[in-house]
Order: structure tokens, then C-alpha cells, then sequence
């Protein structure tokens, strides 16, 4: 008799999370949705109306056969789907867990531009690979032949990931180095366990270390090893360091006790989830429990922090942001999410100053939006004698990231970038102005999205291989 799937978690990965606290809730919730999965992907999946004009397939930024794999799954072939879905992205569980797929495909699905609510492609792609992973479908890495080059790519997330499966997978040895203790990147430290489980992500990690990509962690380019070294050591080299640099706050009061980076609040959160003992939660540093909390920002980082905050068992929650919702960066359903876990807005509001030290409150200045800018955004504007207070105990600063200067960090003046700091390198190949040097993600994007990480390290490993046998050629005259 075939196989059916099994309606349950696999963990595979070495490292397993030990304590999931921040997730627990997502994790009740996908065990119980999981007794329906099947029938709900194949309810789901049957809605496609298998249109013609597929705009999920062109505003998805991997072009994922969406139309064909929910076909598929409808049609209850789910090997077949799965197949179709891993031949253009590498990581589709991740994927279909984190993409805002009302900003992709999802929002350009024909029933959902005709009133009628879009196909869930999200969870349907989630349930394909989850069910693989399950049934034993994904297949190892297994270059049918080794080759002698090598390529260092430095940064172990999404873009580094992706680029290091293609070129693992056609016999190129690959070394990867990140100055974090775990692979991933913000996948593992960024994004919390509650929209993207740990062990999902190891699970891939492990999936690169078996088919004998080796992992330098722990290890900071720059500091640890010249970024000379690396180039001196492989045949070519991937950056793929994402963007670190938090905006700062520069009001009055803003460097007291009780102030921190949204990165370094998620990071110890995501810790957490890995069962570590991080001293800053354990000491309240970065804990919210039983606090008021702030937080500034409007993006999806913003998100992050006040549903973690929530989870962590905060007295209350606020975010204010100068502009109102409409105008607001991060996505709406992220919004609604949190306002439903109890996350007050405050909208039109920015920081004009903090008292106490430990942090006692917050000064708000009221906005109101203004005249429309050259990108047509309307420009926020302080309301003069608006100001108020806001009691708060932890206020985190979710202001967005900036490249850091890697030229000079890395003494590397023949690195090009672009006025915003950004590595310059060419759109399709991701080469540098370094012969040899690609670059991929966010630090050649700007902050951006997992999905187009994932597109530009898949396209950079490609290209990579190219360079590698026009260099044999050459080599070989
Ligand atoms: C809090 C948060 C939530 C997010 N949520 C989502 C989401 O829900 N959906 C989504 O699509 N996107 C989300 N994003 C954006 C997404 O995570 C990024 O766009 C994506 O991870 C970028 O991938 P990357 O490979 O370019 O860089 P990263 O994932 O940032 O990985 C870069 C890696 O390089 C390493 N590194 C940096 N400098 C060095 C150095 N000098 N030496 C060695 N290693 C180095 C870092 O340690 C890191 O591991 C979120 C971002 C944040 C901050
Ligand atoms: S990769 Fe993202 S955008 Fe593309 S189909 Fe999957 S969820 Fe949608």
C-alpha cells in the first residue's frame, strides 16, 4: 500500500530547539490545523481557477509554477506538486510560511482581485513541503561528480543558503562563514518563532552540512578573517552579509536604560527558542515581561517586536508610528494579527524625547500628514503643543536597518557601492565591480524580502558556475 502522509512534525535537524516559549502558541495551532491540512490544501487548492493569466506566477519573484502544483495538490499528486514547487525554490517551506503573499502572489490572485477571497497559496505551498520532509521526498545533496574549485560565501542566510545548495549541488566545495553561533541569518535570529518555527529552518541547515557544505561559524569577516583571506582561499566569493546598521534615535533622553535595537531584543527572543541561556532575558535587559512597552517603527520588524512582547507576557503594548495605517510600511495583515493579540497603534505619533533612566516614558509628539513629497508620499508634520506622555518600561527602536561600510570594514577600496552604502553589483549575474566577488540579498537590495534573497543566490550560484568554467577555459589555452 503507498505511503500516506503523516500528519505530524519530523525533527531532523542536529540542533533542535529545547524551548520554543515564543512559539508554542503557533505550534498548538498548526497541530490542530494539521488534522484538516490535507483536506484544507486540497479545498484550498481547488479554488485556483486555473485562470490563464497566472499574476501570481508573475508577481511571485521565484515565477513558482503556483497554477500547476495546486492543480496537483487538488488533484491529491502531492509528490508530483512538491517536485514541481522545489524546481524553482529552494527553501518553499520557508517561503510559504513568511512571504507577504498579500504583497505577491496572493494579492495578485484573480479570485481575490474579483471579491472573492484569494487561494491560500502561502500554506498550500507550506503543506507541500512539510508533507515531503514527512514522506521522505526531499531528496539529499548528492553532486553526481566533486570538482576542485571552491567558493567562500560569507553570510549563512537566506541568499547565501540559496546560492550555497545550487553550487553544492553541482560538486563545487563550498565554505560558509558567519559571525553568528547558528546558520541562517535573520531566519534564525531575525524572524521569530512564531511565524517561522527554528527547527523548519535547521532542517535545511543540516540538509547543507550532510551534502558537505562546511559551516565556519562563530567566525566575523573583517575581524576574524580579512576578507583578502577569503578571496586568497577560494576561486570566488559570495556576499551575502545583509544589512545590520540600526537606524538610530537622536531625541533627548534616548540613550537612557530600558532603550534597545529590535535586532538584539529578537535575537535573545530567538535564542530563547533554541533553549540557550541568554543572560540579558534572564536579568529582564531584554525581557518584556510584566513591563509597559513601546515600540517606534512601522515596518514588519515593528511587527515582530510588539507580537513577541505580547508573547513574553507584557502588561501593554504599544507601537506608535508618525504616519497613519494606510501609509505604513509593514504589512496589513501583520497589523491585524497584532491589534487581535491586543497591540495598541498609535498612529501618528513619532518620539520627541524619553524620561528617566531606566526609561519612565515616552514624550509623543502628535503628527499630521502634509503635502505630498517628490515620491508622492505624503510627508509627516508635528502638530505644534502636541506633545503628550507615554508611560513605558522597555521601548525598542524598530526604526529600520542600513548597510554597514563593508569597503572599509573589509579595507576593500576596489568594492564598489552605491550611495546608500549598498554592494553595487550587476542585476542576473550579482557580479561586483571585484572580478571573481558576487553579492546577493539585502546587502546589495537594502532591506528587503527572504523570497528575493532566495532568487538572487540561486541566480548568483548559476552565475558563479559560469565564471568558474570560463576561468577553467581560460586556464586550459
Ligand atoms: C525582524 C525581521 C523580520 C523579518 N521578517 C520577514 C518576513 O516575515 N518575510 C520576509 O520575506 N522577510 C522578512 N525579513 C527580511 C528578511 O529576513 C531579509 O530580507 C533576508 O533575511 C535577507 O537575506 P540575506 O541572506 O541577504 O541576509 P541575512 O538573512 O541578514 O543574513 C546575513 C548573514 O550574514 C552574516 N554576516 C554579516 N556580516 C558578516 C561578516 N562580516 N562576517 C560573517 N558573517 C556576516 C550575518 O550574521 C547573517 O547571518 C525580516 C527582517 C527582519 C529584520
Ligand atoms: S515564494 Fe512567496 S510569493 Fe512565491 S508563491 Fe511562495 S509564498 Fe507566494
Amino acid at each position: 500500500m503507498a505511503k500516506q502522509p503523516m500528519l505530524k512534525f519530523v525533527h531532523t535537524a542536529k540542533e533542535m530547539p529545547q524551548k520554543r516559549d515564543a512559539d508554542v502558541r503557533s505550534h498548538d495551532f498548526n497541530e490542530i490545523y494539521r488534522e484538516f491540512a490535507d483536506e484544507k490544501a486540497k479545498e484550498q487548492a481547488s479554488r485556483c481557477s486555473q485562470c490563464g493569466v497566472p499574476y501570481c506566477h508573475t508577481h511571485c519573484p521565484l515565477h513558482n509554477n503556483i497554477p500547476d502544483w495546486l492543480r496537483l495538490t487538488a488533484e491529491g499528486r502531492l509528490q508530483e506538486a512538491y517536485e514541481i514547487s522545489q524546481a524553482t525554490n529552494t527553501f518553499p517551506e520557508i517561503c510559504g510560511r513568511i512571504c507577504p503573499q498579500d504583497r505577491l502572489c496572493e494579492g495578485n490572485c484573480v479570485i481575490e482581485q474579483s471579491g472573492h477571497g484569494t487561494v491560500t497559496i502561502g500554506a498550500v505551498e507550506k503543506y507541500i513541503t512539510d508533507t515531503a520532509w514527512d514522506m521522505g521526498w526531499v531528496k539529499p545533496i548528492k553532486p553526481a561528480t566533486e570538482r576542485a574549485e571552491s567558493v567562500g560565501i560569507i553570510g549563512a542566510g537566506p541568499g547565501g543558503l540559496a546560492a550555497a545548495d545550487v553550487l553544492r549541488r553541482a560538486g563545487v566545495q563550498v565554505t560558509v562563514y558567519d559571525r553568528y553561533d547558528r546558520a541562517g541569518g535573520l531566519l534564525t535570529y531575525g524572524i521569530p518563532g512564531f511565524k517561522l518555527e527554528k527547527d523548519i529552518v535547521m532542517q535545511r541547515v543540516k540538509q547543507l552540512e550532510d551534502g558537505g557544505v562546511e559551516f565556519v561559524l562563530n567566525c566575523n569577516v573583517g575581524t576574524d578573517i580579512s576578507f583578502d583571506a577569503i578571496r586568497g582561499k577560494h576561486d570566488a566569493v559570495l556576499i551575502a552579509t545583509g544589512v545590520y546598521k540600526t537606524r538610530e534615535l537622536t531625541d533627548p533622553g534616548s540613550d537612557a536604560a530600558g532603550i534597545v535595537r529590535a535586532i538584539d531584543y529578537l535575537t535573545v527572543s530567538n535564542k530563547l527558542s533554541f533553549g540557550d541561556e541568554v543572560p540579558e532575558f534572564e536579568d529582564g535587559t531584554l525581557n518584556a515581561e510584566g513591563k509597559r512597552v513601546v515600540v517606534i517603527g512601522g515596518g514588519d520588524t515593528a511587527m515582530d517586536c510588539v507580537r513577541t512582547a505580547i508573547r513574553q507576557g507584557a502588561t501593554s503594548v504599544k507601537c506608535l508610528y508618525r504616519r497613519d495605517r494606510a501609509n505604513m510600511p509593514g504589512s496589513q495583515r501583520e497589523v491585524q494579527n497584532a491589534e487581535e493579540e491586543g497591540v495598541e497603534f498609535v498612529w501618528l505619533a513619532a518620539p520627541a524625547g524619553f524620561s528617566g533612566n531606566p526609561v519612565s516614558s515616552v514624550t509623543v509628539q502628535k503628527m499630521r500628514l502634509g503635502a505630498p513629497d517628490a515620491s508622492g508620499r505624503q510627508s509627516p508634520e508635528k502638530i505644534e503643543g502636541g506633545l503628550y506622555e507615554e508611560e513605558a518600561d522597555l521601548v525598542i527602536k524598530a526604526l529600520g536597518f542600513e548597510p554597514e561600510d563593508l569597503a572599509n570594514q573589509w579595507e576593500s577600496k576596489d568594492l564598489e557601492t552605491t550611495r546608500w552604502g549598498t554592494v553595487k553589483a550587476s542585476f542576473g549575474t550579482h557580479a561586483t565591480s571585484i572580478p571573481g566577488v558576487y553579492a546577493v540579498g539585502d546587502i546589495v537590495r537594502g532591506a528587503s524580502l527572504v523570497v528575493w534573497a532566495i532568487r538572487d543566490g540561486r541566480e548568483a550560484g548559476d552565475a558563479i558556475l559560469r565564471y568558474l568554467e570560463n576561468q577553467a577555459a581560460v586556464a586550459a589555452e
